[in-house]
């Protein structure tokens, strides 16, 4: 049966796999979440510039209209003009006025109508960028959804596998010893270091001579970092990458 603190370093190894497995799928999530907030933004401006040009077309169609309108009134006042049936120049004079108010009301719809086409051209070049924003964004969220399904799946396989050894190494650990290392993880993620040159590998700080000569005459105690609080292993338990799995 291996000792609590070879058992120590392997669940050191297998957790920080772990931690790394947590820290490369945490990126990923919130990308996807930030391109679909910016893809509804997107979204949104387009619909905003669609209603603005039906806007306009409405405005035009009504404008339309009204110069039909003014063409006719005019046709009918020009007609009554020089109908014989004006009996003053006051009347006529009247009509003279109406005409040239019905001509500048003409006018100034069809400078509006002019600005408007300007406008209209405008906000059409708005809309296919703004159409063209969205469908990149559209390409990009698509890529980076089939990603973070990719990669769970792969990592699922090795995330059970993982937890699996974990529960084994736990199993077989003394239950102090765990409390101990699993409360230490809760302010260094690597609770467990091996000792490297006479140093602490978490901290980087040399050891006191006696600790490593009590280290390798009490292996079934646990020494901890002076310095960091992290537990300390021998160098050679320390687990190599293709070992593990
Ligand atoms: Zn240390």
């Amino acid at each position: 049966m291996p000792s609590n603190i070879e058992l120590i370093a392997r669940l050191a190894h297998i957790d920080e796999k772990l931690d790394d497995m947590h820290a490369e799928l945490g990126d990923l999530p919130k990308l996807v979440k930030k391109l679909e907030e910016k893809l509804r933004q997107q979204m949104r401006l387009v619909q905003e510039t669609k209603k603005a040009l039906e806007d306009l077309a409405h405005y035009r169609t009504t404008m339309r209209a009204r110069q039909q309108e003014l063409n006719e009134k005019e046709a009918k006042l020009n007609e009554l003009q020089f109908s014989g049936q004006i009996r003053n120049n006051r009347e006529f004079d009247a009509l003279t006025h109406e005409i040239e108010f019905i001509r500048a009301e003409r006018l100034r719809i069809e400078q509006e109508l002019a600005q408007n086409t300007i406008k209209e051209e405008n906000l059409k070049g708005l809309l296919e960028r703004q159409q063209a924003d969205v469908e990149e964004t559209q390409r990009e969220l698509q890529e980076r959804e089939e990603e973070l399904n990719q990669r769970s799946t792969e990592q699922d396989n090795e995330f059970r596998q993982l937890q699996t050894e974990r529960k084994a190494i736990i199993e077989q650990l003394s239950a102090e010893w765990y409390a101990e290392y699993e409360r230490i993880r809760t302010y260094h993620p690597d609770a467990a270091v091996h000792v490297r040159k006479g140093s602490c590998s978490g901290c980087f700080s040399a050891l006191p001579a006696q600790v490593l000569v009590e280290m390798r005459n009490h292996p079934e105690r646990m020494f901890v970092c002076e310095h960091c609080g992290r537990i300390l292993y021998p160098e050679h338990y320390r687990i190599e990458e293709e070992e593990i799995i």
